[in-house]
């Protein structure tokens, strides 16, 4: 399983996939991706199967300037289109991506989601629907929902990367025991769960820790740790060739 995202890349379709398809070695049962141009035009394409079965879903029109891309190995719901990853909120605002486990998803749900009409089976789901709560329901801006709801997953372990379609200028990035690089490319911004996936983009990365939240913009990347502080992290380079 594997997560992918890129900000500010007209090419952003294509490095998913590819980034997608470097990362099919970790595992996994269906891929999808989200991606938004400029000037808003989204397209969602999930499939069970192989990145190539993704692929062939793909049309020229899917091009996007950031997006996010998944291979999931599915833990919580069966092997099902709706399961794969992107999962969207019910105003279909917020997109997100996400491997590892959301321990407490269920309590969750009893707690804060109470007639919200789920589309998926997956642990996943909680929590993109719980931002979009804190958002519309509590007027929470973006990074103070996502802050939250991160706040609120118990012993869960992610790697996992949010869309806001209101504003395609931004990623939002969360870490805990599952790995997650960002990288550092010129005049754009990716994420990748093993540099391997983005070697074509740059070879600088940053270190992101356990209980980080970050947003990556195309110039700009915003390191918080668990105690919400601003943080510098390690940036190292790969000196591979792709
Ligand atoms: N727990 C999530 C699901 O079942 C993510 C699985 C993964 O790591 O790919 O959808």
């Amino acid at each position: 399983c594997g997560v992918v995202g890129v900000v500010g890349n007209p090419k952003a379709t294509d490095i998913l996939v590819q980034g997608l398809e470097k990362l099919q070695y970790r595992g996994y049962d269906s891929a999808g991706i989200f991606v938004e141009t400029a000037d808003q035009q989204t397209h969602l394409v999930k499939t069970t199967g192989s990145i190539n079965d993704l692929q062939k879903k793909l049309t020229a029109a899917d091009q996007g300037s950031t997006g996010i891309g998944h291979t999931r190995w599915a833990t919580h719901g069966g092997v099902t289109v709706e399961n794969a990853h992107p999962q969207y909120s019910d105003d279909e605002r917020f997109y997100l991506v996400h491997n590892g486990v959301i321990e407490n998803f269920q309590e969750l749900k009893d707690q804060y989601l109470q007639g919200v009409s789920f589309k998926s089976q997956t642990d996943t789901e909680v929590v993109v629907q719980l931002v979009d709560k804190f958002v519309t329901i509590d007027h929470l801006s973006t990074t103070d929902a996502f802050f939250k709801v991160i706040s609120l997953l118990k012993d869960s372990s992610y790697a996992m990367v949010m869309m806001d379609r209101k504003d395609p200028t931004a990623l939002y990035v969360a870490k805990n025991k599952s790995p997650l690089l960002i990288g550092r490319g010129t005049d754009c911004n990716v994420i990748c769960s093993d540099s391997i996936a983005m070697l074509d983009v740059t070879h600088q990365f940053v270190e992101i820790e356990d209980g980080d939240v970050c947003v990556v913009k195309a110039d700009q990347l915003q390191i918080y740790d668990s105690k919400r502080q601003l943080v510098t992290r390690r940036e190292f380079t790969v000196n591979v060739d792709p």
